[in-house]
């Protein structure tokens, strides 16, 4: 009978241990979890109970039975146990790549107003066939003023107020140094803008920095007229400021070019009415201009009676401020991100 009773209950314990497991791998929650743990372990649970009737067996049986009973019961503890742990890092992985989460929006940086300005410059002169060229921001004094036609003692040299490195080397105080580097290097016919930056000894105030950027252009071919440097100012305001804008020339003075010109364009906050930005006058500067004097040709090798051309220069800040409608230059220099974010 022993025999019988013993097959008997180990198959009960073999049921038990099924169930067991069943039940642990329905479990998805620690609550879960705890509800098994108290089904098969807790004092009236499934196994626990079995200890009890222990007893009731026949002598011969209950080591046996009694050693299969520690077994499951130490077995039930550590599936229980693994099991909670599982449950535990599928919860943190959840965590990890919720997906009904609200996306993260990356921190992008943006490029600088005058960049951005830059940019479009370059842009809308490309479009009409010129090329961009580049120089030394260090120059001589050679290219900066003399090869410009602005020898030393000439007047014109008090209106750059100049930042000396040493007696022949200065910081460049506009970009006309790039025309000349390129004439020397090439022949007609030249059309290109040299963009970058520039430094005067100017004390920092709503219109004047140090530092700032100018827009150089030079064009030169056998046969160049004032009409086409008109032309190009035109189609370059419309562009940037839109089709409703008109220039104007006014004479000027430049010792590199020959007429010069101060180049003016409606503006475009009052439409040309008169407001405080324009002084009233309806129009705004935006450009000086001319013909490149047949000096400045003979620097470079070039034979005036043989070729013409014109410039201009145009200050970024400038076209910048007028674009975006900002009143006071030292923005752009301060790094305010309440400023920069906004463009
Ligand atoms: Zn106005």
């Amino acid at each position: 009978m022993g025999e019988i009773d013993l097959n008997q209950k180990l198959d009960e314990l073999k049921q038990i241990k099924n169930s067991f497991e069943q039940d642990l791998a329905a479990c998805s929650s620690p609550k879960e979890l705890e509800q098994v743990r108290i089904k098969y372990l807790s004092k009236k649970g499934l196994l626990q109970s079995q200890f009890s009737l222990l007893g009731k067996l026949p002598p011969e049986d209950r080591p046996a039975i009694g050693r299969e009973l520690n077994t499951l019961r130490t077995s039930f503890q550590q599936a229980l146990k693994s099991r909670a742990e599982e449950l535990e890092q599928l919860e943190r992985q959840k965590e990890k790549i919720d997906v009904t989460l609200p996306g993260y929006v990356p921190f992008i940086g943006r490029l600088h107003p005058i960049t951005q300005t830059l940019e479009e410059i370059k842009d809308i002169f490309s479009e009409m066939g010129f090329s961009i060229e580049e120089g030394p921001e260090v120059e001589t004094d050679y290219y900066n003023f003399e090869a410009l036609n602005i020898p030393p003692d000439h007047p014109a040299r008090e209106m750059h107020d100049t930042f000396y490195l040493d007696n022949r080397l200065l910081l460049r105080t506009h970009t006309s140094p790039v025309q000349i580097r390129v004439m020397e290097k090439r022949e007609p016919p030249i059309r290109m803008i040299a963009p970058g930056r520039c430094y005067r000894k100017d004390t920092p105030d709503a219109s004047h920095s140090p530092f700032f950027h100018q827009v150089e252009g030079l064009c030169v071919d056998t046969d160049v007229s004032f009409a086409d440097l008109k032309g190009i100012i035109a189609i370059f305001a419309k562009k940037m400021f839109g089709e409703d804008v008109k220039i104007r020339f006014r004479p000027s003075y430049f010792p590199f070019t020959e007429p010069s010109a101060e180049c003016d364009m409606t503006c475009i906050i009052c439409k040309g009415e008169g407001c405080k930005t324009c002084k009233n006058s309806g129009w705004l500067e935006i450009s000086g201009a001319g013909m490149v004097d047949p000096e400045v040709f003979r620097y470079v090798g070039y034979d005036p009676e043989k070729y013409s051309g014109y410039a201009f220069g145009m200050g970024v800040e400038r076209i910048a401020m007028l674009k975006y409608g900002i009143n006071d230059i030292r923005y752009f220099f301060d790094n305010d991100l309440r400023f920069l974010e906004q463009f």
